[in-house]
């Protein structure tokens, strides 16, 4: 499997940092998590089109993680031959949150529909709710649900991926919980979502310090990770943006894991079989 760091950004804008996302590969599927700012563009530079995706799968609905999935949507729509299902999986709330994307659409829909003689319906969208404990499968792969920790943003997702006894965990965003902590427990991989706290108790701004009661600091994805005993723990959501002058800080506030910490730009890939990043 590898894990691709497609965006690896936050709701700050960056011009170098998409929004996130994360791309598994199974070698069998393309399986996005979230869709934040330029995901498609991003995936574009992955070499993927949205077509050649098997599915989405939202941790939560906050804007940073879903703002791009329209044109994520619309790009799959145009691109791949008319009738084709897309799967899209996400906590409760997720029904509601593509209708109204669908009304959003709606004009362009119709647009397009009546321009091109062989487009003659809407995007065919599969949306599955699903609950902490759930299964289920996106192309050839099964996923399971697991509760995280990202209140007031409730429900709030993590899911685990495993083949050919390779796992992954994608914590999105969220403080330490048990269900993480279970969900991540023996896995070979672990992306995690982190805030610096020294950086944001630095600014003398009240939103900001808004942000620190429901996001992991980079010692806390630590501590879950070393708790875990996962092999990788694979940073994103890098709130300030990461650096290579900053990456030694980082590093240093994640030194309570003893495992292989994956942190870089979008693009970052992890091979989880060979544990090589590029
Ligand atoms: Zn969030
Ligand atoms: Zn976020």
């Amino acid at each position: 499997m590898k894990i691709v760091l497609l965006g690896t950004g936050s709701p700050i804008p960056n011009p170098d940092n998409a929004g996130p996302s994360t791309l598994i590969q199974t070698g069998t599927s393309n399986i996005l998590f979230d869709a934040g700012r330029g995901v498609v563009m991003r995936l574009a530079k992955a070499q993927l089109i949205p077509a050649m995706l098997h599915g989405v799968v939202l941790t939560h609905l906050h804007s940073d993680h879903v703002c791009d999935l329209n044109d994520v949507i619309t790009t799959q729509w145009v691109m791949a031959p008319s009738g084709t299902n897309f799967k899209i999986v996400g906590p409760v709330g997720t029904k509601a949150f593509i209708e109204g994307m669908r009304e959003m659409l709606q004009a362009d829909v119709g647009y397009r529909i009546g321009h091109h003689a062989d487009l003659n319906e809407p995007p065919k969208l599969e949306v599955l709710e699903v609950l902490p404990g759930d299964k289920f499968t996106i192309g050839d792969q099964e996923i399971i649900a697991g509760a995280t920790d990202h209140r007031p943003v409730d429900p709030s997702l993590g899911y685990r991926i495993e083949k050919d006894g390779e796992s992954v965990v994608i914590g999105g965003d969220g403080v330490p919980c048990a269900t993480l902590d279970e969900l991540v427990k023996g896995a070979s991989a672990y992306v995690q979502t982190v805030i610096r706290d020294d950086w944001v108790k630095s600014i003398p701004n009240p939103r900001l310090q808004d942000i620190l009661d429901y996001h992991s600091s980079v010692a806390q994805a630590a501590d879950t990770a070393q708790r875990g005993g996962v092999k990788a723990l694979v940073l994103t959501h890098f709130v300030p943006p990461l650096s290579k002058e900053t990456e030694h800080e980082w590093r240093e506030l994640a030194s309570s894991f003893s495992g292989l910490v994956v942190m870089g730009p979008d693009l970052t890939t992890l091979d989880v079989t060979t544990m090589v990043v590029s």
